[in-house]
């Protein structure tokens, strides 16, 4: 693209560093501004329609144009546009939204904490599970366990748990952590390992690795119900119940980050539900104000709070806190995003929704560069491969995907590469025929992608 003196494009190329993109090829190539949105797609300044097959970044659930998130933003914005919740100081959509979220989430959850993203929602519970070591008299307990290929978010502490190449390369480790394969048996099988073998084996590492380390030296295990970031991976059969209940032996606390998953995403309302997961902690971010506004939010259950208020009580004050903790705006977005999720039963239709998407996915298994098609609920991967016996792509990993990425885009829909993996994860409210419309395109992208290797 030439990119035209003092165009929005010349700006941004001069003065915007972007995340998760190559700043010198983006001096090169410049930015795709994208300028509006309707329904599940969204326009360009050049006019072009896409679909956003990726909801932005797994987050608009009620996609890009919905008036009554406007409404009530409005509304709030001329009501209280801003307070804070240091002090004791509360307002009615931080306490709605902090109630509503207590108690529509699994494993007895007791508080609700705001954050406004979800890397800090890692943080703050990284930090509150420390500090609630500390208050139990167990100053050592504070390692983390994680999984290859997790996707944690990218603050200081939150980037530790990542488990993903490019958060690590250069950048340097504060937070001890513990590292377990990533539960994806297509990958991570052995040869002539079925899945409940497979499942046992990381049961297995998990508890030995706890053994090795010293149960009580680790303070809590993070884990995405699906992972969202690292590739779709859903967990093999019994994953969770087996993970449970060596951490339940051994008492360290289960931390569900249900950025991606919460909210129907997986079919139903969490991930926890969908996999029968009882956490102490979870994390939401994401879908709960469709992204609209930045919100977050941590919840904790009575094992993690007693300690946390008995020595926030010793100490005179809970320490931790943010400018953004339930931002107004963002709670009354988000209250409104939850009221239109459970009143146009969005979580229903995202299941009925993804069985469509997936069984289209299915339908593709036999072309040559589709290695797996996974998903649950309306969030899905097709891994690409050219070689389907050794399950590889091209000499480059990631490069196969790229270039199938890229062919989308010209082809009007937004996915996303991870690696050779491309992810779908459309709005709740797309339909059967927007549905259709994605799977031809993508159909037509992947006989472009193989053309270009021939
Ligand atoms: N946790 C999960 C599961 C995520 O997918 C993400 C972001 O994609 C995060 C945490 C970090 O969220 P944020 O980008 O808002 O910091």
């Amino acid at each position: 693209m030439t990119i035209r003196p003092n165009s929005i494009e010349a700006r941004d190329t001069a003065f915007h560093l972007h995340g998760y993109t190559n700043p010198a090829a983006h001096l090169e190539i410049g930015p795709l501004v994208i300028e509006r949105g309707d329904g599940v797609h969204v326009f360009d300044n050049q006019g072009n329609k896409y679909i956003e097959a990726m909801a932005g970044l797994w987050s608009a659930a009620l996609g890009f144009s919905e008036t009554r998130l406007v409404d009530a933003a409005t509304k709030q914005m001329k009501a209280l546009p801003y307070y804070h919740s240091f002090a004791h100081r509360g307002h009615t959509p931080a306490a709605e939204l902090a109630d509503t979220l207590v108690n529509m989430a699994p494993g007895n959850m007791s508080k609700a904490f705001f954050t406004n993203s979800g890397s800090e929602a890692i943080d703050t519970a990284i930090k509150l599970i420390w500090y609630r070591s500390n208050a139990l008299g167990k100053p050592e307990k504070k390692k983390i366990l994680v999984r290859n290929r997790a996707y944690h978010g990218v603050t200081v502490a939150a980037a530790a748990l990542t488990g993903l190449p490019a958060n690590h390369a250069s950048f340097d480790q504060i937070v001890p952590t513990l590292r377990l394969t990533c539960p994806h048996y297509w990958r991570e099988g052995l040869d002539g390992e079925t899945e409940e073998q497979f499942t046992n084996r990381l049961a297995e590492e998990l508890e030995n690795m706890i053994v090795a380390e010293g149960p009580e030296t680790i303070a809590a295990f993070f884990g995405e119900p699906v992972l969202g970031a690292g590739g779709v991976v859903t967990p093999p059969k019994g994953y969770w119940a087996a993970v449970q209940k060596i951490l339940k032996k051994y008492d360290i606390l289960l931390v569900a980050d249900e950025v991606i998953c919460g909210f129907g995403r997986t079919g139903q309302m969490f991930g926890c539900n969908t996999y029968d997961i009882t956490p102490d902690m979870m994390t939401l971010s994401k879908q709960l104000s469709s992204s609209y506004m930045p919100s977050s939010a941590l919840l904790m259950n009575e094992r993690v709070f007693e300690p946390l208020m008995n020595e926030a009580n010793k100490i005179g004050t809970l320490g931790h806190g943010y400018t953004g903790s339930g931002h107004p705006v963002a709670c009354a977005v988000a209250n409104e995003t939850i009221r239109i999720i459970r009143e146009d039963n969005l979580v229903e239709h995202a299941a009925a929704m993804g069985e469509h998407l997936r069984a289209g996915l299915n339908n593709l298994s036999d072309h040559p560069l589709v290695g797996e098609v996974r998903g649950v609920g309306l969030i899905a991967a097709v891994e690409l491969v050219t070689n389907k016996e050794t399950k590889t792509a091209l000499e480059k990993p990631g490069k196969l995907g790229l270039q199938t990425n890229a062919l989308a885009i010209e082809n009007g829909f937004f996915s996303r590469p991870m690696m050779d993996a491309m992810a779908f994860c459309p709005p709740l409210i797309i339909q059967t025929h927007e549905i259709d419309d994605l799977l031809g395109r993508f159909e037509k992208t992947l006989d472009q992608s193989l053309a270009q290797l021939q």
